[in-house]
C-alpha cells in the first residue's frame, strides 16, 4: 500500500510533471511494481528519480527514462516486442503491460534469472527470456514490430534493423560510452527514418555489434 502511494506520486511528479503524456504508458507505470525489480535492501529507493545498481555492474534505468523510451515506441497493444538488455526485468514488465508479447535478451545469466523470478512474482505473463549477445537480435523469433535497446550502442546493430517489420519502430541510446542520444528509427517501405530525442547515459551494450568487452 505504501509502495503504491509512492508509485502514484512518482508518476505524477517525475513523469506527468515532465513531458510524458501517453495515457497507456502512464497507466502501465502506475501499475508495475518497480520495488520488486530492485535489490531488496534498496526497495525504499525504488521510486526515486534515478537509475540504481542491480549488481554485476549493471543498472535499472531511471523511471523517467523507462517511460520516455516506452512512449517513443508508440505501442498500441498488438505488438511483438524485442528488448535488448533485460537487466532487472522492469522495462520488460512495462512493455508486457502495453504490448502483445515481449522477447528480452540479456548477456549476464545471473541477471536474466533474477529478472525471470521478479516477473513471475509480479504475475506478469508473455515475457520470453534469452541469455546471449543481443546485438544479433533474436533471429528465430524475428520479425518484431518494436525493438528497444536499453544499453548504449556506438551504432544501431544492423541485425536489429533487419529484424524490424515494415512500419516498426526501434529505439536505442546511440553514441560513445560517455553520452548518448535516444534515436527512434522507423522502418519504411524503402528505407529507414531516423529521429533524435534526449541525451542520456547508459551502461554499454557489449557484443559483436556493440562495444568490445
Ligand atoms: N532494461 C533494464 C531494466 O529495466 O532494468 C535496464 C538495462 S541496463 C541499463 C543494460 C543491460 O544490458 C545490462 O543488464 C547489460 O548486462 C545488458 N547488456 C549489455 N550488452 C548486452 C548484449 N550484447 N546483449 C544483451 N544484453 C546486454
Amino acid at each position: 500500500m505504501e509502495f503504491e502511494k509512492v508509485r502514484l506520486l512518482m508518476v505524477e511528479k517525475q513523469l506527468m510533471g515532465r513531458d510524458i503524456t501517453d495515457p497507456r504508458v502512464l497507466e502501465a507505470m502506475r501499475n508495475v511494481p518497480r520495488h520488486l525489480f530492485v535489490p531488496p535492501a534498496h526497495r525504499d529507493m525504488a521510486y526515486d528519480d534515478m537509475a540504481m545498481g542491480i549488481g554485476e555492474g549493471q543498472t535499472i534505468s531511471q523511471p523517467y527514462m523507462v517511460a520516455r523510451m516506452t512512449e517513443m515506441l508508440e505501442l498500441t497493444g498488438s505488438e511483438k516486442v524485442l528488448e535488448i538488455g533485460t537487466g532487472s526485468g522492469y522495462q520488460s514488465a512495462v512493455l508486457a503491460a502495453l504490448a502483445r508479447e515481449v522477447y528480452t535478451v540479456e548477456r549476464i545469466e545471473e541477471l536474466s534469472l533474477r529478472a525471470q523470478r521478479a516477473i513471475e512474482s509480479s504475475g506478469i505473463k508473455d515475457v520470453n527470456f534469452l541469455v546471449g549477445d543481443g546485438t544479433g537480435g533474436w533471429p528465430e523469433e524475428a520479425p518484431f514490430d518494436s525493438i528497444l535497446v536499453t544499453a548504449a550502442t556506438p551504432e544501431i546493430p544492423p541485425p536489429l534493423l533487419e529484424q524490424l517489420t515494415e512500419g516498426g519502430i526501434l529505439v536505442a541510446p546511440v553514441g560513445p560510452q560517455s553520452t548518448q542520444q535516444l534515436v527512434k528509427v522507423t522502418r519504411l517501405e524503402d528505407g529507414f527514418r531516423r529521429e533524435f530525442g534526449i541525451f542520456c547515459v547508459f551502461v554499454p551494450l557489449i557484443g559483436a555489434h556493440g562495444f568490445d568487452e
